[in-house]
């Protein structure tokens, strides 16, 4: 029976791991599908502390990688299938086998929503962008699309605005689901126009990156072909929590609900990262809540060895 059990490997899982092994609880990690998590599939990362240039992201999931199997932390590339927390041990279950442990660490993300356009892919971080706060920075004095409607889109649109030279939020219907107040927001800035009712149909791009997108008309079907240099999504992100229900409360949107700072309902069981994070979706504050957990799971292998 392993003492702590890290199911992700982002920047959340990796530093709990961490701090797990210099604790001495040698720790196992499931890395699961996407070894090293959603910094993988970007380039330069200019926000996390430590690297004055900037660095590539799937170097910094390396380099974390390294360090935590430096220390110990056993990683296995492999997916947890199932859970079963209803009583201690702990149960999960990887490839058909059943894995016992006194404390989980659930990291296992979020994953932005896309128009799953055919280019997409190739184009994210060369043009395409889930995250305005990760990559607005890259946009300075340019002109960029927002997509959607809710709450999301309008920060996200309110962020660029403060960065860019113009932000078009395109939303294909001509009512938005945001709240009054960040509507308002919205319309009030002189950096924002609306293009509303409309959806984008196809990002166009040379061998450079992304060069505009076609717009299409939801009423009318017209297309459109509008030049820009970023397209940013705003249409929210999809947690990957199912599988932890019902030993986890979550939010509406699927958010792993913590108390007390990684605590789920679950004794034993704490999340960390974007997984319980709707408001920040950071490295560095996943990296942050990494610690926190394996520190308090440290502290909950304390107190039941007392008990
Ligand atoms: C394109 C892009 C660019 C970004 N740029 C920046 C940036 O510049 N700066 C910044 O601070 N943030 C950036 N972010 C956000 C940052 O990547 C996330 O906030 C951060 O990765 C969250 O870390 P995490 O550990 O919570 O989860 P993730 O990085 O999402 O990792 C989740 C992990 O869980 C694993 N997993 C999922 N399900 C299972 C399962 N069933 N069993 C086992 N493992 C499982 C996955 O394989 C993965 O390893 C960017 C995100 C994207 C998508």
């Amino acid at each position: 029976m392993y003492k702590v059990t890290i199911i992700g490997s982002g920047p959340a899982g990796l530093t709990a791991a961490i701090y797990a092994a210099r604790a001495g609880l040698e720790p196992v990690m499931f890395s699961g599908l996407q070894p090293g998590g959603q910094l993988t599939t970007t380039t330069d990362v200019e926000n996390f502390p430590g690297f004055s240039h900037g660095i590539l992201g799937p170097e910094l999931m390396d380099n974390m990688t390294q360090q935590a199997t430096r220390i110990g932390v056993r990683i296995f590339q492999k997916e947890v299938s199932r859970v079963d927390f209803s009583s201690q041990p702990l149960r999960m279950y990887v490839d058909g086998e059943e894995v016992l442990s006194q404390t989980v660490i659930i990291s296992t993300g979020a994953t932005a929503k896309t128009l799953n356009l055919p280019n997409e892919q190739a184009l994210m971080g060369r043009g395409i962008s889930t995250c305005a706060t990760c990559d607005g920075f890259f946009y300075r004095g340019k002109r960029v699309i927002v997509v959607g409607g809710g709450d999301s889109a309008m920060e996200e649109s309110l962020y660029l605005a403060n960065l860019c030279q113009e932000v078009i939020l395109v939303h294909r219907q001509d009512k938005f689901r945001a709240s009054m107040i960040m509507q308002e927001r919205v319309r009030r800035h002189p950096k924002i126009t609306l293009k509303i009712p409309f959806t984008v149909a196809e990002a166009l791009a040379d061998d450079k990156g992304l060069t505009g997108v076609m717009l299409k008309n939801t009423e009318t079907g017209e297309l459109e072909n509008f030049p820009i240099d970023g397209l940013f999504y705003g249409i929210g992100h999809s947690p990957n929590s199912s599988l932890f229900a019902p030993f986890v409360d979550v939010d509406d949107h699927g958010y792993i609900r913590v108390q007390n700072f990684t605590e789920t309902k679950t004794p034993g069981v704490f999340a960390a990262g974007d997984i319980a994070d709707p408001v920040f979706k950071q490295a560095i504050t996943a990296a942050g809540m990494g610690c926190q957990a394996a520190i308090q799971a440290a502290k909950f292998i304390e107190l039941m060895s007392e008990a």
